[in-house]
């Protein structure tokens, strides 16, 4: 088989490294991919967002199967284009895809179908949307409608930090026709889960729970960034925890979306609050996690590509999920100065002692080849991940691995993996 992957983070190097091992696999593709993924895969000079590009290249490579890592291509019509080709492709369509494309959808579809989140009000106007923020009060969380690179959602600690927030978003158009609309609403107490899950529409595979570390400083401090690493399992997701989000969230969201004519296919991530009154959904997402996925795939035993296919040819209700039970953590390396602004092009030492660990996978994020240097190409930049016998086992591996890494400016956490239950003690973020 010949399988393309779309995209080019941490993510996609974990996906083309799990995909590589399958036996069924002969070529590995990745467009456009990174240092990282150049050792295992054929890098494409192919943007993730050339859908017609992308599209020709699978038509004329004969390629069986072309797996999306990133949000965008897929509410871009990926899915359609692809389809339209007689191409197969893993990923929901661009109308299943609205479930992380348009909040706005996705909140009214969780209201229509009495799916648990956040109280909210959707507003156009702006001094609407400044009375109801007066009127509620803080803490309050405002949201850009559409896609907004991870940054269109603000956890306010005060009303004027909101209206400021939500004139950046309506009036000032900071995040461009994703700020066309915005939500507010209330800001949920609790813990934060990510629940991945494979669904062909009518049967759900979930996968175990993991998750994300957002603030960029240890103990949880400053701004919010795409992750700065992960870990699976989480043990805030109990059993309970777990059936009451497959009950409660993913079968229903998938019920209706097929209601709504709109069957869904692929990754369903739900981001869940885990709140006094049980678990609610803070967002979805219609794709692998980065870096949730990087811990998952290295805990995943079975073979991936059997699982994605059966997704795409609707037989999900034949297979079977079997897990590494030892847990992983994914530290993030990244550039100093992210998320905010960082330099790029700095030689990255001791990959080659960091590979030597046994059990540790190093998955390049924002990396580049130049001549035989690696440099740092981005703000994320590694994903250092490890299993252990058990969490402690794992984050000492990681950060033995990451230890041997290094530099100009890098910064990482350095509690990663370090769970701290705070048991709706206050609101996230606030
Ligand atoms: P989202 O992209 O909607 O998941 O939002 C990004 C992050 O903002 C989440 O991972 C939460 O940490 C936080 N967040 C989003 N919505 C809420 C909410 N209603 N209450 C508290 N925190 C929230």
């Amino acid at each position: 088989m010949k399988v393309l992957i779309v995209g080019s983070g941490g993510r996609e190097h974990a996906l083309v490294w799990k995909i590589a091992r399958s036996k069924r696999v002969k070529k590995v593709y990745c467009a456009p991919g990174n240092a990282g993924t150049a050792g295992l895969a054929e890098n494409l000079d192919i943007k993730a967002d050339d859908l017609d590009g992308l599209a020709r290249f699978a038509r004329a490579n004969r390629i069986d199967l072309t797996v999306v890592g990133p949000e965008m291509p897929l509410v871009a019509g990926i899915a359609e284009r692809f389809d339209r080709d007689g191409l197969r492709i893993f990923g929901p369509s661009r109308r299943a895809a609205e479930l992380e494309g348009s909040k706005v959808f996705t909140k009214h579809l969780m209201r229509r179908h009495g799916i648990p989140s956040a109280e909210y009000q959707v507003f156009e106007d702006f001094e609407k949307a400044r009375g109801y923020i007066e009127d509620r009060g803080a803490p309050i969380v405002v949201k850009a409608d559409g896609l907004a690179a991870g940054k269109g959602v603000l956890v306010c600690q005060t009303v004027e930090e909101a209206v400021e927030g939500a004139k950046s978003i309506l009036v000032d158009r900071d995040f461009g026709d994703a700020g066309a609309s915005l939500v507010v609403e209330e800001c949920l107490r609790g813990e934060e889960a990510s629940i991945i899950a494979l669904t062909d529409g009518k049967t759900i595979a979930p996968f175990e729970p993991a998750q994300d570390h957002k603030p960029v400083f240890d103990g949880d401090r400053g701004p919010n960034t795409g992750g700065m690493g992960a870990y699976s399992p989480a043990p805030v997701v109990t059993t309970e925890i777990m059936d009451r989000v497959v009950k409660e969230v993913l079968v229903p969201t998938v019920h209706a979306m097929s209601k709504e004519d709109r069957p869904f296919k692929g990754v369903l991530y739900a981001g869940i609050m885990i709140t006094e009154q049980g678990p609610k959904v803070l967002e979805y997402n219609v794709r692998f996690g980065d870096p949730e996925a990087q811990p998952l795939l290295m805990r995943l035993e079975c073979d991936l590509v059997d699982l994605l296919e059966a997704v795409v040819e609707g037989r999900l209700e034949d297979t079977e999920i079997r897990w590494d039970p030892r847990p992983a953590v994914c530290v993030v390396m990244a550039s100093g100065g992210y998320p905010g602004k960082y330099e790029k092009g700095k030689p990255i030492l001791g990959l080659d002692e960091a590979a030597k660990l046994e059990d540790v996978q190093v998955f390049h994020a924002g990396t580049a080849a130049r001549g035989d240097e690696i440099v740092t190409a981005g703000g994320r930049v590694l994903g250092v991940t490890a299993l252990g016998q058990d969490v402690k086992g794992a984050i000492d591996r990681a950060y033995e691995a990451v230890d041997r890494i290094s530099w100009e400016g890098v910064q990482f956490r350095r509690d990663i993996g370090q769970f701290r239950f705070r048991p709706f003690g206050r609101c996230h973020l606030c």
